[in-house]
């Protein structure tokens, strides 16, 4: 096939001298013996989206290769691209295990996808998000894993978004007029069940760290969950409750955390909200308040609300993080948490 492929592009090559050889365009199959084993399925993928979307490329040149080392000291950084207007054009991905070993296909396919947006649609960076936190666009800076196997309606809106930046925003993002609350031990009043306290690693500084179910405040009722640290620890300290009860949660629905705490004298990392969705011991998502806003000093009960965007279409487990980050001293007490998901009703259980 690729033999015959050849000849005929030869015979092509020499009948385009008297015309413009220039415009005559090198398909993926012409450079296959270019592109690494492992990454190939992925640039076809590619080619196969974007000729669903009219769109062809020329070839000429293309190489997909793996890097270790020569892409930068950077290890954060996992691939890179050439630019479009290059005559030579390639992408190298960083086969790491970060990167790419450890990875789902998924992920190394949002890799890869997003270094052939550099080199053969031009596309440069976007970073902006929707308003509940969401992704995008493939083309974001720095992150890996925008989609996954269990978000189909997700990777849809990004593939069209990859091969047309004016796509506009999916139907799903508006409107979530529906809401599902989610039943957990949200008072604290009789116990502090479901509840976990993960306390410091580093045994002999143990008595620095107090987590307890506790009367000392109370947004409402008598109890709430305590968290106090007396010295700076270079990890992150948090209380934690996880469920699989939001089975009957649709795909594309925002999950929101809602916390009342009060802090008294909080110095350094301060407090986060953090939560995410999680599989068979894969993150499928995860999101923080850290980003956004910092939670320092001493304050009244005051709610807070986080949302993790994009519930997937399986049960997922979904984990609530009420936590001191690394290097926080001071105290704080959690009240009133509540779980519930929201999503556009035309996008509901079946
Ligand atoms: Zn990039």
């Amino acid at each position: 096939m690729n033999h015959f492929i050849k000849t005929t592009r030869v015979l092509l090559a020499s009948a385009a001298i008297i015309s413009c050889s220039d415009d005559d365009q090198v398909a993926i199959d012409d450079v296959s013996d270019n592109i690494e084993t492992e990454i190939s399925p992925f640039i076809d993928t590619f080619v196969e989206e974007a000729g669903n979307r009219g769109l062809t490329f020329d070839f000429k040149g293309f190489e997909a290769t793996f890097s270790l080392d020569d892409i930068d000291d950077n290890e954060l950084i996992c691939g890179r691209a050439s630019a479009f207007s290059d005559n030579k054009n390639f992408i190298t991905i960083r086969r790491s295990d970060r990167c790419w070993i450890q990875q789902s296909d998924a992920t190394r396919e949002g890799l890869v996808f997003h270094e052939m947006g550099h080199a053969m649609l031009d596309r440069p960076h976007r970073d902006d998000r929707f308003d509940n936190s969401l992704v995008k666009s493939v083309m974001e800076t720095g992150e890996l894993g925008p989609y996954n196997e269990f978000t189909p309606l997700l990777k849809q809106y990004l593939f069209d978004e990859l091969f047309d930046e004016t796509t506009e925003a999916p139907p799903w993002i508006f409107d979530k007029t529906e809401e599902v609350v989610v039943e957990i031990n949200s008072g604290l009043e009789v116990s502090d069940e479901g509840w976990v306290f993960l306390t410091t690693k580093d045994f002999l500084k143990r008595s620095a760290v107090t987590g307890a179910r506790t009367s000392q405040a109370a947004s409402s009722g008598e109890f709430s969950l305590g968290l106090q640290v007396t010295e700076n620890l270079d990890e992150t300290l948090f209380w934690r409750f996880r469920t699989d009860e939001l089975n009957i949660i649709p795909e594309t629905a925002d999950v929101l955390i809602e916390v009342k705490f009060r802090m008294q004298n909080v110095e350094g990392g301060g407090v986060a909200i953090a939560g995410g969705f999680d599989k068979d011991n894969e993150i499928l998502s995860f999101n923080s308040t850290e980003t956004v806003e910092e939670f320092v000093g001493t304050s009244v009960f005051q709610t807070h609300t986080l949302t993790i965007p994009y519930f997937p279409n399986t049960s997922a487990v979904v984990s609530i993080i009420l936590a001191f980050l690394p290097n926080t001293t001071g105290l704080v007490f959690f009240d009133d948490i509540t779980l519930k998901a929201v999503y556009n009703p035309a996008f509901g259980p079946a």
